[in-house]
């Protein structure tokens, strides 16, 4: 079984650490309602990216439409 050969002192374990934390997401307004999203990712709010949807909203769906 492998074994570390030199024992990991607390000062070299917590530097290690030093970089795990985490980071805060930085959120962008919604160009389209305003609400504060992810960058880079399509509105949680409107469903739309880049300025135009492409996610429909669940109130927007007729789901008996569908099954006709
Ligand atoms: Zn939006």
């Amino acid at each position: 079984m492998a074994v570390p050969q030199n024992k990991v002192t607390r000062s070299r374990r917590n530097m290690r650490r030093a970089h795990d934390g985490l980071v805060a997401d930085n959120p962008a307004e919604c160009p389209n309602c305003g609400e504060l999203k992810r960058p880079h990712h399509v509105c949680g709010a409107c469903g739309h990216y880049a300025d135009r949807e492409v996610v429909a909203q669940a109130d927007e769906i007729d789901l008996d439409e569908d099954a006709a």
